[in-house]
């Protein structure tokens, strides 16, 4: 079976055919590092790994581009608001480099916590700056931009197909409420590709330019990057739905306009958003949780990545503490499975019809638009079958595994006294899991003492609590 994506562009799901045989270029707008990442962003961040993941079992050779917005962006997607990444300077005493470091570092911590693999390019916004130059001087050449107020701005009249890809009205546009309308602006969709004229007058990011000294809007960043790895024409280009109305809308309108080619990218591929009981987790709320929360509280990170795989990206998913306990009891029922299966031997070298109809069934349905739940649901069916052996369940598993990202590999053989442990020690064990994360610590360490007098030590790993014969 062949892969199949749905396409922000068409608004259907298409199969997909590279640019180039055999390979694929996929760009994914990277973080703003001017905070924490929240579960939510890191959400986006996971879909994109499954499609990464799945176009390399696919056979593709893949160039996946992510860059990180260290210039800081603006409050909002529109060109007003201050420059998030000065106020966050500011209000942490720090420079603007020293908080793009540190939040960077922090990203790719939260990452590799949860086997996110890492881009094969990862490309700073301020590494970048000629690049963005290059292509505003060409809009400017074309006739595309105008200046006003010290700004440069790329004119949607000067395009016929401003807003295809998220089918907008231009006729009932309306900003935002929060938007200062710029007097400057010819038409309110126009957007700022680089500005001199900053609104703030501590702007510490600064660069040379024809225009003046200043630094570039936020769309432009994705475009210049984007076309710098990825070459004028490429395959995929994804991020969170929130960029389809305005940043990628802007991407295309700039990118199409410079570059002539139509359509720029073939594939738009857009996640859905975690939500939590107050709608849609953002950083400009103030309240998030970042994945750190989650590890504080005694989850493993790779409970947040069993519990997004089981929503379709394309849908809402609404994170709650309980949801995320039946993703880490899931997991941890998974790799205790597995390392049952490895105390009882080596994994099968040649997989049977059974085990491989199973296996077959979980990849096509990541083909089939990166489908993890029913994916999933392929790892359980397989392991509740009891026509399959146990050492052709555990090669399966692991070859599912390429795309699940569970660490299955890694997970230590049931040691022989634990295989034995009675249903009473391991219900225990699971009781105590639950008292850590709800912090209730005198009950952990009674049931801990409880297990001593039955005859079990508590292990903590990296997969979660295990039981030894003292
Ligand atoms: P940012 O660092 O704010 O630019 O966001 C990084 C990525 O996370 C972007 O692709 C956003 O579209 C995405 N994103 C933001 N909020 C959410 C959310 N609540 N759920 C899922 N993705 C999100
Ligand atoms: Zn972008």
């Amino acid at each position: 079976m062949s892969l199949k994506l749905y396409n922000t562009l068409s608004r259907r799901i298409e199969e997909f055919r590279p640019v180039e045989e055999g390979k694929a270029g996929m760009y994914c707008c990277g973080p703003t590092v001017y905070n924490f990442a929240h579960i939510g962003n890191l959400r986006t961040y996971i879909f994109e790994d499954l499609l990464h993941r799945t176009l390399v079992h696919d056979g593709y050779k893949l160039t996946h581009v992510m860059n990180i917005t260290d210039v800081g962006h603006l409050t909002g997607d529109g060109d007003d608001g201050e420059d998030k990444m000065t106020k966050s300077a500011r209000e942490k005493g720090q420079s603007v480099w020293d908080i793009a470091a540190f939040y960077t570092d922090a990203f790719f911590r939260d990452e590799s916590h949860l086997n996110i693999i890492r881009p094969d390019v990862v490309c700073k916004a301020t590494d970048h700056i000629n690049q963005m130059i290059d292509v505003i001087k060409k809009l400017e050449e074309k006739g595309h931009t105008y200046i006003a107020g010290g700004n440069v701005y790329f004119s949607i009249d000067t395009i016929d197909d401003y807003g295809k890809l998220a089918k907008l009205n231009l006729d009932d546009l309306k900003e935002g409420a929060r938007i200062e309308v710029d007097s400057n602006k010819r038409n309110p969709k126009d957007f700022v590709l680089w500005f001199t004229n900053s609104k703030f007058k501590d702007q510490i990011m600064v660069w040379p330019s024809p225009w003046g000294v200043g630094y570039p809007g936020w769309h432009i960043e994705c475009t210049a990057m984007s076309s710098e790895y990825l070459g004028n024409h490429f395959d995929i280009h994804c991020g969170g739905i929130d960029a389809i109305p305005v940043h990628h809308t802007n991407e295309i309108a700039q990118a199409e306009a410079a570059f002539g080619v139509k359509p720029w990218v073939n594939y738009w591929c857009h996640g859905e958003f975690l939500i939590n009981d107050k709608g849609k987790m953002s950083k400009s709320s103030g309240e998030f949780l970042t994945l750190s929360v989650l590890e504080e509280k005694g989850y493993d990170a790779l409970d947040y990545r069993y519990f997004c795989l089981g929503g379709h990206y394309r849908s809402q998913l609404k994170f709650s503490f309980e949801s995320l306990d039946q993703a880490r009891i899931a997991r941890q029922g998974l790799c205790r499975k597995i390392a049952q299966f490895k105390a009882e031997g080596k994994p099968a070298e040649v997989l049977d019809e059974k085990a491989q109809g199973y296996v077959d069934a979980f990849f096509e349905a990541m083909d089939n638009d990166l489908k993890a739940p029913q994916a999933l649901s392929q790892v359980w069916s397989l392991l509740r079958d009891r026509d399959v052996p146990d050492d052709q369940k555990l090669r399966a598993c692991l070859m599912m595994d390429e795309i699940l990202g569970l660490s299955l590999d890694e997970v230590e053989p049931l040691k022989e006294e634990s295989v034995e442990a009675g249903d009473e020690a391991l219900r225990l064990l699971e009781e105590r899991t639950e008292a850590k994360r709800e912090k209730n610590y005198a009950r952990a360490d009674e049931i801990r003492n409880r297990l001593l007098e039955m005859g079990y030590k508590v292990v903590d790993t990296p997969s979660g609590a295990k039981l030894e014969r003292v």
